[in-house]
């Protein structure tokens, strides 16, 4: 695979200030296939001058060229499409098919979402006798994760473009050649030199300086909510504003009067998807208990179907990790009905789809995210039963109800304390705020919600 043997600065390629280099491994045969220079404090330092010279002028560029720029980028994006599905896939592991529908066609609608919206905004309103401007927050340092590794990437970036903002990325380790990608489409799209700055590194080391760095104004993180914890505090410590979109162990409700086998096998089709990497996955599937044996039949059914069409987990990490917390669940108590521990293949980082049943509300595997093909099916007695258990862990980013009646479902949905809530099967919404209640986070990304963290205010008092 191609890969920049340095980082995207002020407009152009150049060498890292070090020669620390991060290989990038295919997770589906585990093989070598690019490395990418190891930035560090000093590539950072560069960076974050690049992106504070060029803030001013971009702050200033009316809200219609900040719209045609990513407009531009949107483009590039659909052109090179192909090429960003068999990156995302290489790195990733991700099938390519789901590579192509989601991990490029999702920041396609995200980059147009937010072409529209920087065209459209209101950046100043009147209150009665005040005009209030909203304007930029300043350099983002944004910190970004694997999982979907494009499309965290454009849900911070084109926001902050559109607020008039400049940017330091620092991508994940994992999937370092779809930001590299990214840069050049950045590039490509006309947007002015250090607008964008793109460092790759790892987390503890150039993450750690992006988000300490003083030239930051607003730190953008999506990650793991261990990492999140260690960046509000540096952020708080700082005075200056940060963004968390943090881990999930959503609750998919299925009440007595829904369409079981669709709720079951959606719910089972959610988890699976990108290999149960997804923090906002439906890992546990609450299931009233005269339903309860119909529905652990149809999931294990649904899971063994998956067969070969599930892809690799990202890393051996991972790998690890989910088939130690498989075993957990075993230990606990809980009943294999699909999948298990063992790797199915002999190469790469698979793991098959995994149905646990006779899952109790306290165990690991229905309180820890375990980012990986694992759904938890849990036994109900009544609604208020079924609501003290979907809100019954740390996170609450997600979530999903079913119902024969939707206003049955929404006032179920309402009570939850989670971000957003899918009601009976409900479609991505690119427009939707998509965030954390409790410690899935602080903030929201997408539609205007979004742009309006990059954003701060002024009066002006006539
Ligand atoms: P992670 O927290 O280990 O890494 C995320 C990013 O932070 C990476 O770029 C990494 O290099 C960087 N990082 C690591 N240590 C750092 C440090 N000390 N200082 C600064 N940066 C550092 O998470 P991960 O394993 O890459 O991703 C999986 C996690 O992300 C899961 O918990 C998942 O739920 C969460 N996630 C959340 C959302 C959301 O929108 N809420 C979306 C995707 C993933």
């Amino acid at each position: 695979m191609k890969a920049h043997d340095g980082m995207y600065i002020d407009g152009a390629w150049r060498p890292a200030a070090g020669r620390d280099t991060i290989a990038v491994v295919n997770p589906a045969d585990e093989q070598a296939i690019a490395e990418v220079p190891a930035g560090g404090a000093e590539d950072i330092d560069a960076a974050v001058r690049a992106a504070r010279a060029a803030l001013p002028a971009w702050a200033a560029t009316a809200p219609a060229e900040r719209a045609a720029r990513i407009a531009a980028l949107r483009d590039v994006l659909v052109a090179r499409k192909d090429e960003i599905a068999e990156t995302v896939t290489a790195e990733l592991g991700a099938p390519l098919p789901f590579s192509q529908a989601v991990h490029a066609g999702v920041p396609i609608l995200v980059a147009g979402s937010y072409a529209g919206l920087a065209a459209s905004y209101a950046f100043e309103e009147k209150v009665g006798n005040s005009t209030v401007y909203a304007e930029p927050v300043g350099v983002v340092g944004a910190i970004t994760p694997w999982n979907y590794p494009l499309h965290q990437i454009v849900a911070k970036v084109a926001p902050a473009l559109a607020a008039g903002c400049t940017i330091v990325l620092k991508p994940a380790e994992d999937t370092p050649l779809t930001a590299q990608l990214f840069a050049e489409a950045v590039h490509e799209a006309g947007v002015p030199a250090g607008v964008f700055n793109l460092v790759t590194g790892l987390g503890p080391v150039a993450g750690q300086a992006l988000a300490e760095h003083e030239g930051v104004d607003l730190v953008s993180f999506t990650g793991s909510t261990a990492v999140g914890r260690k960046i509000g505090a540096t952020a708080g410590a700082a005075v200056k504003r940060v963004a968390l979109e943090l881990g999930g162990k959503s609750a998919n409700v299925i009440l007595p009067s829904a369409d079981l086998a669709k709720a079951v096998g959606v719910g089972v089709a959610n988890v699976m998807g990108n290999s149960g990497q997804t923090c906002s996955a439906w890992t546990r599937m609450l299931v009233h208990a005269s339903q309860y044996d119909e529905a652990v039949a149809l999931a294990a059914e649904a899971a063994a179907k998956y067969g070969d069409r599930i892809g690799p987990l990202v890393n051996a990490k991972q790998h690890a990790r989910v088939r130690g917390y498989i075993e957990r669940g075993v230990a606990e108590g809980a009943r294999l009905v699909a999948g298990g521990p063992e790797a199915p293949r002999e190469q790469g980082y698979f793991v098959s789809p995994t149905v646990f049943a006779d899952v109790t509300p306290e165990m690991t595997v229905a309180q820890e995210e375990i980012f990986g093909p694992v759904v938890s099916l849990i036994r109900y007695e009544d609604e208020d039963d079924a609501l003290r258990i979907a809100n019954g862990t740390v996170y609450g980013l997600a979530g999903a109800v079913w119902a024969g009646d939707e206003a049955e479902a929404v006032a179920f949905a309402r009570r939850m304390d989670t971000g957003q809530v899918d009601i009976n099967g409900g479609r991505f919404n690119p427009l939707a705020p998509f965030g954390g209640y409790k410690q899935s986070g602080v903030g929201r990304e997408l539609g205007s919600h979004g742009l309006a963290e990059y954003l701060q205010t002024k009066s002006l008092q006539f």
